[in-house]
């Protein structure tokens, strides 16, 4: 029994349809209404910038359960935008000027494509972040016949490496000097660097400025520092803000994401926040951190889900992604950018299949591996335990396995 009768979820993407799944899962069998600006039902993002970019999959394979989910679970889908959320009421304005009442209500909103400035009426500037914009962008390529991808982090260089499987010519303009340098070690990010470029895709790097060149409306080239680049279609892959004006107008607290507490909830006992859109307190980061992967979304629904059904545990998962380019799957774990102060590689860098252990003061933190679904699978066990292993435990354990650097 719960002390509530009407949930309403904000976004239908990979937070809200988990959250239902746990919320029916779990029992709970009051009203629940899922709001989507999207003029799809909950569907998987990653294959977006793979399979689906591919020509893999189609749009109905990436459907999120079967077609008759939702009306089997009695969930009230309303296809349209939040605009407002009127946290004395108990209401959540529509744009449509609708009014949906609710005593729990779960932010899911995810988040947005940065935009280049003054790009946003020129022709021929993509972003990818829903089926609409694959779709685009899938259409666009194969239309135009090559690409220019602004951003070298995992979606951009995810789609850099679909276009050299079509057989399109790409080149990946990036400002920092190595390849997802915000969140891969150096080793990393050269053995991407050497397999993209072994594929054909061409690289700028370390560029200090760019500007977009247009004639008539339609990009034509990119300005840079080390000369002119021409080309007519450009995918932008410059991060993402988190959606959290509707929380901020309501009052709540944001700061890159909707600030919520280890219960991830926000200042409003009656509203939490999941998924990309929301900053929580993470031990495996020491702080505050906004995380935007499957694993988090989903692990943050299932807690919410089963603390509005009486459990009542912090949220605790260890963060985990991945990415796959050049034939080759990245997979992390932990923390493996910030404060790591030095690093273990196990395994091969030179033959695509190794790992990065990071530690802080001689703990393990974090785990990137190429390739090894063993180590990364060890370092989770390890992490997760919340030992205190060292880099003297951690060689003990490989051991029998490739020597250590
Ligand atoms: C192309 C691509 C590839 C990816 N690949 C990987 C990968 O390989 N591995 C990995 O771990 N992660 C990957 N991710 C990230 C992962 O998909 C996201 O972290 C995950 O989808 C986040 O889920 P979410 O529910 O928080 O947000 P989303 O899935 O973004 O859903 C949010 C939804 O809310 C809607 N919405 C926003 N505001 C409102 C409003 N006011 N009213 C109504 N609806 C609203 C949005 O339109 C959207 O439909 C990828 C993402 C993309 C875009």
């Amino acid at each position: 029994m719960t002390n509530f009768t009407q949930a309403v979820v904000v976004g239908s993407g990979q937070a809200a349809f988990q959250l239902i799944a746990s919320l029916r899962g779990g029992g709970y069998d009051g009203i629940i209404r899922m709001i989507g600006d999207e003029p799809h039902l909950p569907y998987q993002r990653p294959p977006l910038s793979k399979a689906f970019l591919r020509g893999d999959v189609t749009a109905e394979d990436l459907a999120f359960g079967t077609s008759t989910f939702f009306e089997e679970n009695c969930v009230d889908v309303i296809q349209d935008r939040a605009v407002a959320i009127d946290r004395l009421d108990g209401k959540v304005e529509l744009s449509n000027g609708d009014l949906v009442g609710f005593d729990r209500l779960i932010l899911s909103t995810g988040a947005r494509c940065r935009h280049i400035p003054d790009s946003a009426d020129v022709d021929g500037i993509l972003s990818l972040r829903t089926l609409t914009d694959a779709a685009l962008l899938r259409e666009r390529l194969i239309a135009a016949g090559s690409i220019t991808i602004i951003g070298g982090g995992f979606l951009g260089l995810e789609v850099a490496s679909i276009c050299t499987e079509l057989g399109i010519p790409v080149r990946v303009v990036e400002l920092m000097p190595r390849l997802m340098s915000r969140n891969a070690s150096e080793v990393v990010s050269s053995c991407f660097y050497r397999n993209l470029a072994a594929r054909g895709v061409t690289f700028e790097m370390g560029l200090s400025h760019l500007r977009l060149r247009q004639e008539d409306g339609h990009v034509v080239g990119i300005d840079t520092d080390r000369g002119y680049i021409p080309t007519n279609l450009i995918l932008s892959c410059i991060g993402v803000i988190p959606n959290d004006a509707l929380a901020v107008d309501a009052g709540l607290a944001a700061s890159n994401g909707i600030v919520v507490d280890e219960m991830l909830t926000t200042a409003d006992p009656r509203i939490s926040a999941i998924g990309d859109c929301a900053s929580h307190p993470n031990r495996y980061f020491g702080g505050m951190v906004r995380l935007e992967s499957v694993q988090n979304a989903v692990d943050q629904a299932i807690r919410v889900a089963g603390n509005l059904i009486g459990e009542h545990q912090p949220y605790d998962s260890l963060p985990w992604f991945w990415s796959e380019q050049a034939g080759m799957k990245l997979q992390i774990a932990g923390r493996t950018f910030g404060n790591a102060t030095s690093t273990i590689t196990h395994g091969a860098p030179d033959e695509d299949a190794f790992s990065v252990f990071h530690f802080d003061t001689d703990r393990l933190v974090g785990v990137e591996s190429v390739s090894r679904p063993k180590d990364h699978m060890l370092a989770r066990k390890l992490l997760r335990s919340g030992q205190h292993v060292t880099q003297e435990d951690l060689k003990r354990l490989l051991a029998p396995q490739t020597a250590l650097a």
